[in-house]
């Protein structure tokens, strides 16, 4: 530390008090030396001034030097069991400034007596004992300045006092010698304390800043821990969510990747290198452009994260399925400087919706046979009024052939009949198959007026012999949606069933099937299906859509079901709604532009 910091720590108030207070500390470090040695040298001095000097003087000043030494004992054994704090330290060092100025007037005293009462050469020598005693004071009481000018100058004045109040001229000069001892044991006094207490600073320094550093140390020790524990959460969390980070310097094109995401494509840390070009390599060519597009789109500004689902190629040559996320660090200048992100091994999850998707669609499959089944004598109903007129034009023209009659235009109108009918049946066979195909999963454009319409031609026999008044109120220029026209050609059909149904206890004039398509919002459309059956009560529209609810003796309850899991994969909603007018309504909307969902893309594509 620096002359300048160390007083710069000296001048602040709290520094000021905890020097004072080691200052203090000192003193009495000293403290037992300094009396020990107090008592010698008056021993010695009363020994070699025994002849010389009257004995009542000497013992006087002997009983005092004892005294003093005894008060000074005491002070030090009452310091040593107060263990004094810091802010009463400074009560203790005034009263050993007060004990250090007794036993300084001691020293001068005798100093003093030795000038009135003795010869020179005891004065010299006693001259010298005084002036020894000052020097050893440094040593004991140099930490405090004022200490050693309690001490040092009653001791040295009456000393030069003495020798000069004689007015002889060696007196004189050994009163000025004096005198200049005491000038200089001073200034010598003062460099040393000035010392003392920068040490005294320097050492407060040391202190503080070590405990600093070990306040450091137990804090980053700390920190370490709870990095180590975050590390060790991450990695479990990561690598049990098969997620994996990475970040990419856009200069260099250096990247660090966590070593997880190569061990998801079955690679160890070190076969892949941390290069941009090496990693791209592992992403499946046909999707390279793709997850381009959509980093580039982020680095423009167009978005604010980017979020591409794409494959990698396994090093056991299968294909996993990846979401990778990002965003751009950005320098000063707003410009991309860094990528960082994660990327996310959603395979099996992909591999379940795909599952899930398939079982739906053939659930779907069977409660359409089931439909069918259960339309059977309608369809051979259907089915028997071209046959039947087949058979009897076949025969009409067999007999007009047999009677031989040239009856051609008879014949031509038979076979026209014919030709219509079997048209007819062909059709009605037709729409049968539609109905029993398997869905293919495709979502084409489709007119959903003309799905209505189709949908209507499969039924229309059903509610022409339960004499259903048709209300179709179909809406005008309805843009095309994007959808699967087999399944929702199965939703249709089994909302209409359902309301045919419902309004078979209804007299047969107050039976009317609703159909409305029509625009729901800028993005959606709306199809209802309404009858003037009973309704539903409260129980049933909370249950409707539930799997097997059913109130059909001979129901399954898996219509409204499917129809909901049909339209919510079109991402539309489906609901029922019980008009003030009485029957029920029942509603599904189509967006028209279906929002992204996994269960599009096939796994077939894989
Ligand atoms: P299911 O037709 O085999 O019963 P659904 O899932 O198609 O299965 O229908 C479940 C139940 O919803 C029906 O049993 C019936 O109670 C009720 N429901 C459906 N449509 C209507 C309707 N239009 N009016 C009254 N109740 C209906």
């Amino acid at each position: 530390m620096s002359h300048d910091a160390a007083r710069g720590l000296a001048r602040s108030p709290d520094m000021q008090e905890r020097t004072v207070a080691e200052q203090v500390r000192l003193l009495y470090r000293n403290g037992p030396t300094s009396i020990v040695v107090n008592l010698v040298n008056a021993a010695i001095v009363t020994v070699l001034l025994w002849s010389a000097m009257p004995p009542g003087i000497l013992f006087s000043w002997l009983a005092v030097v004892v005294l003093v030494a005894v008060v000074r004992v005491v002070l030090l054994l009452k310091y040593r069991r107060s263990t004094p704090g810091t802010a009463e330290l400074r009560r203790w060092g005034l009263w050993f400034c007060l004990s250090l100025a007794a036993s300084g007037t001691s020293w001068g005293a005798i100093g003093l007596l030795a000038t009135l009462y003795l010869t020179l050469p005891y004065q010299v020598f006693v001259a010298f004992v005084v002036g020894g005693m000052m020097l050893g004071g440094l040593a004991v009481s140099g930490a405090m300045m004022p200490a050693y000018l309690v001490f040092m100058l009653p001791a040295g004045l009456p000393v030069a006092f003495g020798f000069i109040i004689q007015l002889d001229p060696l007196h004189l000069a050994m009163g000025a010698l004096a005198l200049v001892f005491t000038v200089s044991l001073y200034f010598l006094g003062r460099n040393i304390n000035e010392g003392i207490v920068r040490g005294i600073g320097l050492l407060q320094e040391l202190e503080a800043t070590n405990e600093q550093l070990q306040a450091e140390i137990v804090e980053r020790k700390r920190v370490e821990a709870v990095l180590r524990e975050g590390e060790k959460r991450y990695a479990l969390a990561t690598s049990a969510g098969r997620v994996g980070t990475w970040d990419l310097d856009l200069a260099t094109h250096d990247i660090h990747l966590d070593p997880n995401l190569k061990a998801m494509l079955g690679y160890a840390d070190h076969e892949i290198e941390n290069r941009l070009e090496d990693w791209e390599r592992y992403v499946h060519p046909d999707d390279r452009e793709q997850v381009m597009e959509k980093v580039q789109a982020h680095l423009r500004g167009l978005t604010p994260e980017y979020e591409v689902l794409h494959r990698m190629l396994h090093r056991d040559g299968n294909i996993r399925w990846f979401v990778a996320r990002g965003t751009a660090l950005r320098d000063d200048e707003g410009r991309p400087c860094r990528l960082v992100g994660t990327d996310t091994d959603v395979t099996e999850r992909r591999i379940a919706e795909e599952q899930a998707r398939q079982r739906q669609v053939e659930l779907a499959h069977v409660v359409r046979l089931s439909t069918l089944g259960e339309m059977t004598t309608t369809l051979a109903h259907e089915l028997n009024q071209p046959l039947g007129a087949i058979a009897n034009y076949s025969q009409a023209c067999l007999r007009t052939l047999k009677a031989n009659t040239d009856a051609t235009d008879v014949l031509y109108a038979a076979l026209e009949q014919i030709t219509a009918q079997a048209r007819r049946a062909g059709d009605i066979v037709g729409r049968l198959r539609m109905f029993v195909r398997k869905s293919d999963g495709l979502r084409l454009p489709t007119d959903i007026n003309t799905l209505v319409t189709e949908t209507l031609q499969f039924i229309e026999t059903d509610i022409r012999e339960r004499r259903v008044q048709l209300r179709l109120e179909l809406g005008n220029a309805l843009p095309a949606v994007r959808l699967d026209a087999v399944q929702i050609q199965q939703v249709l059909l089994n909302l209409i069933r359902n309301a045919i149904e419902a309004m078979n206890g209804v007299s047969r004039d107050a039976r009317t099937l609703m159909i409305c398509t029509q625009r729901a919002s800028q993005s959606s459309l709306r199809l209802r299906v309404g009858d003037t059956g009973p309704g539903l009560d409260e129980v049933a529209i909370k249950r409707v859509f539930e799997s097997f609810y059913t109130t059909k003796p001979y129901g399954v309850g898996m219509g409204l079901s499917i129809s909901r899991s049909i339209v919510e994969a079109h991402g539309g909603r489906i609901w029922v709604e019980t008009p003030a007018g009485g029957g029920a309504e029942f509603n599904f909307t189509l967006p028209l532009c279906p929002p992204y969902n996994a269960t599009y893309l096939s796994i077939a594509s894989m």
